[in-house]
C-alpha cells in the first residue's frame, strides 16, 4: 500500500522484548524498571479512583498537577513558569514531543537530529512535512560538534531537537554545551525541543544542564519531561512540556486533538506526591548511580568495554573483543547465547558509523543485575 512512513516498522523496543520474552532471557533491551513507584503515589491513585475522580482532566492537565510542576522547575532549575499557560500535561513524553513538533514543523522545515537519536522524533517530523536533518555523533564519546551543527543550519532551519541526559548513549550535555547552543541560536529564530526525561538521572555529581536554567534559550524552547521515568511508573504515561505561552498555546490546539487529555486520578495522585515529597528527585541520582555501578561491577571481568554511563539508566558496551557480527544480529545472539536481551545502537543512525555496541538498561533489582551480568561474563 501507498505509505507515509515507508522507513517506519514495529518499534526495536517492542520487538526486542517480545523476542526477549519469546526466550525467557533477561530483559534488559526496553527501558523500564522492574519495580514499583512509591506505594504512597500508588495509593493516592486507588484513593482517587473510590473517590471517583474517573471522568475527563481538564485539557492542559490538573491545575493542582501543573502547579507542582511549575513549583518543581522553579526549585530545580530557578525558572518561574505560568502553570496557567506554560505547563501541559501530556500522555506521556511521547506525547508532548508528537505535539511540540506537529506544533511548529511545516512542510519544508529542516528540523536537526542528534543521531544517535530516539525513535519517535523522526517520523513525527515527517508526519509533518519536515525535513529531519540527522547529525551523527562519533562513539566513544558521542559529544557535539557544534561546527558542525553550525554548518548543518539552513534558512529553512526551524528546531533543534536536544536530548540530555541522552538515550541511547548515557551521555549529558556540559554548560560548555548550552553556551555553544546559545550563541548558535542567537539572533535566529530557531526553536528547541529539549527532551528532558532523565533530568533527574545523572551521576558523579555532575547537574542536569536543563534548556530552564537559561532563560534566553527557555523563551524558545519545549522542554519536555516524563513522570514514567522519575516516579518508575513508565506504563502511567504522563508526561508534560514546559513551554512560554504563545508556544504552549500552539501545543495545547495539537494535544487537544491528539488525546485531549490524560489520566485523571493518575494525575491527582501525583499532583499530591510532588507537594508531599518534593526530595524523591533527588534521590534518584544516588538510587540508579548504586544499580549502574552494581552492574558495572559486575561486568568488570566479562569481555565487554565500557565507560560508565553519565546519565539516564542505559549502559552502552563495546562487544567488539567478543563478536564481529553488526550489533543487529549481535543482540539475537546474545538473547540464545547469554539469555540477555539487549538494544542495537546503530537502529538510532540514519547512517550507522562504524562501531559494535549495544544498550543495556540497569533499572532493575540487584538480583536482575547480577544474573544478568553473571551470564554476560560467560561468553
Ligand atoms: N524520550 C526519551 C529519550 C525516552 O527514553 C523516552 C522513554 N523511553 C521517551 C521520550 C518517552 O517517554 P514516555 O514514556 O513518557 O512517553
Ligand atoms: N524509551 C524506552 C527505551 O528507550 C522505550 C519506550 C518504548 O518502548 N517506546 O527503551
Amino acid at each position: 500500500p501507498d505509505t507515509k512512513l515507508p522507513q517506519v516498522g514495529t518499534t526495536i523496543f517492542t520487538r526486542m522484548s517480545a523476542f526477549a520474552q519469546a526466550h525467557q532471557a533477561i530483559n534488559l533491551s526496553q527501558g523500564f524498571p522492574d519495580f514499583d513507584g512509591p506505594q504512597a503515589l500508588l495509593s493516592r491513585v486507588d484513593h482517587y479512583i473510590r473517590q471517583g475522580a474517573n471522568q475527563y482532566a481538564p485539557m492542559s492537565g490538573v491545575p493542582g498537577l501543573r502547579t507542582a510542576i511549575a513549583a518543581k522547575v522553579e526549585r530545580c532549575y530557578g525558572r518561574m513558569v505560568d502553570a496557567e499557560t506554560e505547563v501541559t500535561v501530556t500522555s506521556g513524553a511521547t506525547e508532548a514531543l508528537f505535539a511540540a513538533i506537529s506544533a511548529v514543523v511545516r512542510p519544508g522545515d529542516e528540523v536537526l537530529v542528534f543521531d544517535p537519536a530516539y525513535d519517535s522524533y523522526d517520523p513525527a517530523i515527517t508526519l509533518n512535512g519536515g525535513k529531519a536533518v540527522h547529525i551523527p555523533l562519533q562513539p566513544p564519546a558521542f559529544e557535539i560538534d557544534w561546527e558542525q551543527v553550525r554548518q548543518a543550519i539552513s534558512p529553512n532551519t526551524r528546531m533543534i531537537i536536544l536530548n540530555t541526559p541522552h538515550n541511547p548513549t548515557g551521555q549529558t550535555l556540559a554548560a560548555a554545551d548550552m553556551q555553544e547552543l546559545s550563541d548558535l541560536v542567537a539572533g535566529t529564530d530557531i526553536l528547541l525541543l529539549a527532551d528532558e526525561v532523565y533530568e533527574h538521572i545523572v551521576f558523579d555529581g555532575a547537574e542536569h544542564q536543563s534548556i530552564n536554567r537559561y532563560p534566553a534559550l527557555a523563551e524558545r524552547s519545549f522542554v519536555v519531561s516524563s513522570f514514567g521515568k522519575t516516579y518508575h511508573t513508565t506504563g502511567w504515561k504522563i508526561g508534560y512540556c514546559v513551554a512560554p505561552a504563545p508556544l504552549t498555546a500552539e501545543l495545547r490546539k495539537i494535544h487537544q486533538y491528539l488525546t485531549f487529555s490524560t489520566s485523571t486520578p493518575m494525575q491527582l495522585a501525583l499532583a499530591d506526591y510532588l507537594n508531599d515529597d518534593p526530595q524523591h528527585d533527588q534521590a534518584l541520582p544516588a538510587f540508579y548511580q548504586a544499580k549502574r555501578d552494581r552492574f558495572n561491577a559486575g561486568m568488570e571481568k566479562s569481555r565487554f568495554q565500557f565507560t560508565p554511563a553519565a546519565g539516564t539508566y542505559f549502559q552502552v558496551m563495546d562487544y567488539s573483543a567478543i563478536s564481529e557480527l553488526p550489533d543487529t544480529e549481535f543482540v539475537l545472539w546474545l538473547i540464545e547465547q547469554a539469555g540477555v536481551a539487549a538494544i542495537p545502537l546503530s537502529v538510532f543512525y540514519q547512517q550507522p558509523p562504524e562501531m559494535r555496541l549495544v544498550r543495556f538498561c540497569f533499572a532493575k533489582s540487584e538480583t536482575t543485575l547480577d544474573q544478568a551480568a553473571e551470564r554476560l561474563c560467560r561468553i
